[in-house]
C-alpha cells in the first residue's frame, strides 16, 4: 500500500506515525502538485476512514467518498457507528460490527451497502483499533473495498460450478441408467434365450410325435386320400419345424451364442446338395435349377458346412418361392486369394418377381417382408435373410442384393475361408480317346447348356450344343456323327424321350442317349440309355459321360443292386439297444422307427433308470435323451462312463433338440459318441446305428 501523498491537516500525529495511508481533502497543501495527488487519490481504490479514540470520524479519503457516495464534509465529526448504520443495508450487520468496536480488535464484514442515492453494492470492510496501548486504541481505522465486481464473478463462478456439478450429476445418473439398462437388457436377453430354448424344446417334442408318426404311417397301406392327408400333415409339421429352427437360430445369433464349426468340407458339394434339397420344389414349378460353379473353386475348405448349406437353402428356397417361371442359378467363384485364405463369392440368381429398389433396405432386417399387406401371397417369417446375412458375416463375409421390380433378384454373399491343405482333384481325368469323341447336347436352357459344355470341356471331347430337338435332327440328317447325345427331358420344342424314340424308330440312333432328368420324373423309354440327374453336378456329369464313352455305345448302365429293405437292417447289424426317453410320444415314435429297422429296444423313462439298466445288462447302443427329469442324459452318461471306464462301449447316442456345436461339445465332454437331432428321422437313425455297428467292429482302444 502506497502512503498517501496528501496528508491532511486534520490528521492526528499518531496517524502519521503509524504510516496510515489516507488522504484529507481540506485543504490541499499548497506545496504539492494537486493534479498528481488527485490522480493518485482517484486511482486509489481503497477507502479509509479514521476516527479518534472516541470513534468520531476525523478523516475520510477520496476513494471512500467515491466508493460510498458519502462526503468527507458530512462524515467528519460524526460517530463511526452512525456511518455504519447509514451505510450498511442490513441493520443487524451494522449493529454487530458496532457492538464489537469498543474491544479494539480487528473485525471484518463483507456486506451489502447502499449509497445515499439508494444504489446497492458489495463492500469488504475491516475496522481495527490502532494505538500504542493494547486495549485502548487511540484511533480506529476503517478500510473498505468495493467488491461488487468480484462478488459478481464469484457468484458467476458459483453458478457455473453448480451448473457443472448439476451436469456431472446428470451425466452420472445417465451412465448409471445406461448401465442399469445394459444389465436389464442382458438379463432380458438371457431370459429370452432361455425362454426360446425352453419353447423350442416344448414345441419340438409334440412335433417330433407328429412328424415321426406321419413317417411311420407313410410306410403302411393307405389309399390316395389318406396319403394326401398324411403328406399335408408332414409338410405342415416340417414348415413349423423350420419356423422354430429360424427363431431359435435368430435368438442365438442375437445373443452372440451361435458358434460356427471349423471342419474340412467340400464346398462345391455343399452348394450342389443344397440345390438338390430344393430340386423337387423347383421342378414342380417347372423352373430350371442350375449350379454354375467356377472350376477354380477350391475343393475342400475349412468352415461350417451346415451353416453354409443353411444360407444356400434359404436363398434358393426364396428364389423358388418368388419365381413363377424361368430359372434359378447358383453361381460361385473365388473373389480373391491371400496365402491359404480365400474369399469366395456366391450368388443365387432368379427370374422371379424381383424387389422394388425402395424396399430393398428392409430385406435383411428381422421379421421383415417386402409385402406386408394382409393379402400377401407368400408365407414366411421374414427371418431367413436376416439369419443368412448374419451367418455370412460370422464367416467374415457379407450379403447384398441386386434386383428391380419384375426383373428377378440376385442375392450375393461372400465368405472368407482357409483352403484345406488336402490335394485338390479339380475334375475327372481327361479322356484320351482316339479319335476324339463327339458329344451333342440338346437343351433349351442356355445356362444349363453352357454349364454342361464347360463340364464336358474338361474331358477333352468335342462337345456342341443345340437348343431344340429339331436342330439336333437336322444335324443328324446332314450326316453329322455323334458318340453320345445328352438330351433334356422337358423342352418347348418336344421332350427328350420323344425325340429319342423318333430317331430310334427312324434307325438313326447310332449312339447312346442320356436324359437330363429332374428329380421325380419317371422315364420308361427304351430309347433312353441312361440318366443324369438335374440339378447337374460336375462330378456326376463327368463320371456318367466317361462311363458311356469308354464302355461303348448303347451299353445300358448295370441296374443298381436292389436296396436292402429297412427291416433287414436289424438282422444285418444286430444291436442290443436301450432307449432312455421320458416323453411318452417320443418313446412311441422312437420305438416304431426302431421296429421298422428291425430292432427291439428296451425302454426307460429317465436318466437314473438308464444308468441302472446300462450297468445291469450289456447294451451295444444307448439312445439317450438329453433332457430328462431326475438325472439328465449328460449326467447319466457320465455315471455310466465312470462305472464302466469305457469310452466307446456302450455306444451312446445323444437325442437332442438341436445339434449346435455347443450341444456337441457338452455331449462329447459327458462321454457321448454320437448325436441325433429331434424330430428323429428314420434315415438319420439308421445312419447313426450303422456308425455304431462299424465302431463295434473296430478293435476297442478303451
Ligand atoms: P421369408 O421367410 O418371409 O421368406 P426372408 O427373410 O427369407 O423371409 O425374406 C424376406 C422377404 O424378402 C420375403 O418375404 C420377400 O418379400 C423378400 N424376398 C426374399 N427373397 C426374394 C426373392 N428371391 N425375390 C423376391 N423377393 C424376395
Amino acid at each position: 500500500m502506497r502512503p498517501s501523498s496528501t496528508p491532511t491537516a486534520c490528521l492526528p500525529a499518531e496517524a502519521n506515525v503509524a504510516g496510515l495511508p489516507f488522504a484529507c481533502h481540506t485543504p490541499p497543501p499548497p506545496q504539492r502538485r494537486p493534479g498528481l495527488s488527485a490522480a493518485i487519490a482517484a486511482a486509489e481504490k481503497t477507502g479509509f476512514v479514521v476516527t479518534d479514540a472516541l470513534r468520531v470520524i476525523v478523516s475520510v479519503n477520496l476513494a471512500f467518498e467515491r466508493q460510498t457516495g458519502f462526503t468527507a464534509a458530512a462524515l467528519v465529526g460524526t460517530p463511526i457507528e452512525s456511518l455504519l448504520f447509514a451505510w450498511f443495508k442490513e441493520r443487524s450487520v451494522a449493529a454487530k460490527l458496532a457492538s464489537a468496536l469498543p474491544g479494539g480488535g480487528k473485525i471484518f464484514a463483507t456486506h451489502q451497502a447502499k449509497r445515499p442515492n439508494g444504489k446497492p453494492y458489495w463492500a469488504d470492510v475491516s475496522i481495527e483499533g490502532i494505538g500504542p496501548v493494547p486495549g485502548a486504541p487511540a484511533h480506529f481505522l476503517l478500510v473498505c473495498h468495493d467488491v461488487t465486481e468480484r462478488r459478481a464473478h464469484t457468484e458467476e463462478m458459483i453458478r457455473a460450478t453448480a451448473a457443472i456439478q448439476d451436469l456431472d450429476a446428470q451425466f452420472e445418473q445417465a451412465i448409471a441408467r445406461a448401465q442399469q439398462l445394459a444389465v436389464d437388457a442382458a438379463v432380458a436377453n438371457q431370459a429370452k434365450s432361455a425362454f426360446l430354448a425352453m419353447m423350442s424344446h416344448e414345441i419340438r417334442t409334440p412335433l417330433n410325435g407328429v412328424i415321426g408318426m406321419a413317417s411311420i404311417l407313410e410306410s403302411t397301406a393307405l389309399d390316395e386320400d389318406q396319403r394326401e392327408c398324411l403328406r399335408t400333415i408332414k409338410l405342415s409339421g416340417e414348415a413349423l419345424l423350420a419356423v422354430i429352427n429360424d427363431t431359435l437360430d435368430y435368438s442365438k445369433i442375437e445373443a452372440g451364442r451361435l458358434d460356427l464349426e471349423q471342419v474340412e468340407f467340400d464346398v462345391r458339394a455343399c452348394a450342389e446338395e443344397a440345390a438338390d434339397l430344393l430340386a423337387s420344389r423347383a421342378f414342380a414349378k417347372k423352373l430350371e435349377l442350375v449350379c454354375n460353379l467356377a472350376d477354380d473353386l477350391p475343393r475342400r475348405v475349412i468352415g461350417d458346412p451346415v451353416r453354409l448349406r443353411q444360407i444356400f437353402v434359404n436363398l434358393i428356397g426364396n428364389a423358388v418361392k418368388f419365381t413363377a417361371d424361368g430359372e434359378i442359378t447358383i453361381e460361385g467363384k473365388v473373389a480373391s486369394t491371400e496365402g491359404d485364405t480365400c474369399t469366395l463369392e456366391f450368388a443365387v440368381r432368379d427370374t422371379g418377381i424381383g424387389i422394388p429398389a425402395e424396399k430393398q433396405h428392409r430385406l435383411f432386417q428381422s421379421f421383415s417382408q417386402v409385402d406386408t399387406s394382409t393379402t400377401r401371397q407368400y408365407g414366411g417369417t421374414g427371418l431367413g435373410l436376416a439369419i443368412s446375412k448374419k451367418l455370412s458375416e460370422l464367416m467374415n463375409g457379407t450379403m447384398w442384393v441386386e434386383s428391380a421390380e419384375g426383373c428377378g433378384a440376385t442375392f450375393r454373399f461372400t465368405l472368407t475361408t482357409r483352403v484345406a491343405p488336402a490335394p485338390a482333384t479339380p475334375t475327372a481325368p481327361a479322356l484320351s480317346l482316339s479319335p476324339v469323341r463327339q458329344v451333342l447336347v440338346i437343351d433349351d436352357n442356355a445356362t444349363s447348356r453352357d454349364v454342361l459344355l464347360r463340364h464336358l470341356s474338361h474331358l477333352h471331347v468335342n462337345a456342341l450344343a443345340v437348343a431344340t430337338p429339331a436342330e439336333a435332327s437336322a444335324r443328324l440328317a446332314r450326316g453329322e456323327k455323334f458318340d453320345l447325345v445328352i438330351v433334356d427331358h422337358h423342352m418347348p420344342g418336344g421332350s427328350g424321350p420323344e425325340w429319342a424314340r423318333r430317331i430310334s424308330a427312324e434307325g438313326k440312333k447310332a449312339f447312346p442317349v442320356v436324359l437330363l432328368n429332374a428329380l421325380g420324373d419317371t422315364v420308361n423309354e427304351p430309347a433312353i440309355d441312361g440318366v443324369i440327374r438335374k440339378p447337374l453336378r460336375r462330378d456326376q456329369v463327368q463320371e456318367r459321360v466317361t462311363q458311356f464313352l469308354t464302355r461303348g455305345s448303347a451299353t445300358r448302365p448295370t441296374p443298381a443292386a436292389p436296396v436292402n429293405t429297412l427291416a433287414d437292417t436289424g438282422k444285418k447289424r444286430p444291436l442290443k439297444i436301450l432307449l432312455a426317453e421320458d416323453n411318452p410320444v417320443n418313446q412311441v415314435v422312437a420305438r416304431h422307427q426302431l421296429a421298422r429297422l428291425g430292432y427291439q429296444a428296451t425302454m426307460v423313462g429317465n436318466g437314473a433308470l438308464a444308468v441302472d439298466a446300462a450297468l445291469g445288462a450289456d447294451f451295444d447302443v444307448i439312445l439317450m435323451d438329453v433332457q430328462m427329469p431326475e438325472c439328465d442324459g449328460f449326467e447319466a452318461t457320465r455315471r455310466i462312463r465312470q462305472a464302466r471306464g469305457l469310452v466307446r462301449y456302450p455306444w451312446i447316442i445323444a437325442l437332442t433338440a438341436g445339434v449346435s456345436s455347443s450341444d456337441r461339445a457338452e455331449a462329447n465332454a459327458a462321454g457321448m459318441n454320437d448325436y441325433l437331432s429331434k424330430p428323429l428321422r428314420p434315415e438319420a437313425l439308421e445312419g447313426a446305428l450303422a456308425r455304431a455297428w462299424e465302431e463295434r467292429s473296430v478293435p476297442s482302444a478303451d
